[in-house]
């Protein structure tokens, strides 16, 4: 079977409404999307920081700017269609009380975990830019992947989102000097002892650096240690939704997986990979 767990209803502007986009029309586009493309499950996983909730885990200006919704109404909405009901909930460091307390108000059906800031840096986006303020590039990358495997540990979240997202911008910014298996390795540890699943996120090849999350080095590292995977793509219109699976599939085959994993209310079986 294929999933796509990771999505998102709306594009990223702070002005687009639930009223515009968590609709029964949208979701409709995103469902025949997943039909033509062969995809049986289909979850989506709002940014947290859209929801006013967000706030009692971080004051960072951007949530400010965006919590707005308010996250019983989402979850209601989303149990109301055929779509699992997922959450992109970011790690921020410190806050794992209060990142466990939003969490618990809700049944969903998995929480994708996600690390886009680094500090009050972000990793993904050119306005609170860590490339900007932080040193060099071996500074910026173990930093990364050591803040990954700290919210992998935390045993919150069941997918862990973009798992290489530090490379987005690929050639526009510095690479390490080291070999990226120095920055792997720990973090495929901490996925190993977590039993966290890995995602696999086509969205990669739709960003500047034009590659796959995750890298096939870090991949191979993780079907060595006995990982799981998830598949998604990370789509923020219908058009993305499955974006790229053959590849993404071919690829994972190449890697050695054969299963995908699927969630039910926090649940977790696998699948044959088809
Ligand atoms: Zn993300
Ligand atoms: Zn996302």
């Amino acid at each position: 079977m294929l999933t796509d767990y990771h999505l998102h209803l709306r594009p990223d502007e702070p002005d687009a409404s639930p009223a515009d986009y968590f609709t029964v029309d949208n979701v409709e586009r995103y469902l025949e999307a997943a039909r033509s493309a062969g995809i049986e499950e289909l979850g989506v996983s709002e940014h947290v920081h859209r929801f006013v909730e967000a706030l009692e885990i971080w004051d960072h200006p951007f949530w400010i700017l965006n919590a707005r919704d308010d996250l019983g109404h989402y979850c209601e909405f989303v149990r109301s269609t055929p779509l699992r009901l997922g959450i992109e909930m970011d790690f921020v460091p410190g806050r794992e009380d209060a990142i466990a307390s939003v969490l618990d108000r809700y049944e969903f059906d998995y929480v994708v975990g996600s690390v886009h800031f680094l500090r009050d840096k972000a990793v993904d986006w050119d306005v609170y830019d860590i490339w900007d303020a932080a040193g060099d590039a071996d500074r910026i990358w173990q930093l990364y992947f050591d803040t990954l495997a700290e919210a992998v540990r935390t045993g919150l979240y069941d997918i862990l989102a973009h798992p290489d997202l530090v490379k987005v911008w690929g050639s526009a910014r510095p690479a390490p000097e080291r070999d990226l298996r120095f920055y792997y390795e720990p973090l495929v540890e901490a996925i190993a002892e977590a039993g966290i699943a890995v995602e696999v996120s086509t969205a990669g090849w739709r960003k500047p650096v034009a590659e796959l999350y995750p890298a096939d080095a870090f991949a191979e590292m993780c079907v060595d240690a006995g990982a799981v995977f998830a598949l998604s793509s990370d789509a923020h219109v219908p058009e993305h939704v499955g974006h790229e699976y053959d590849r993404a599939v071919a690829k994972m085959r190449d890697w050695g997986v054969e299963e995908l994993c699927v969630f039910e209310r926090r649940q977790r079986r696998v699948e044959p990979l088809s």
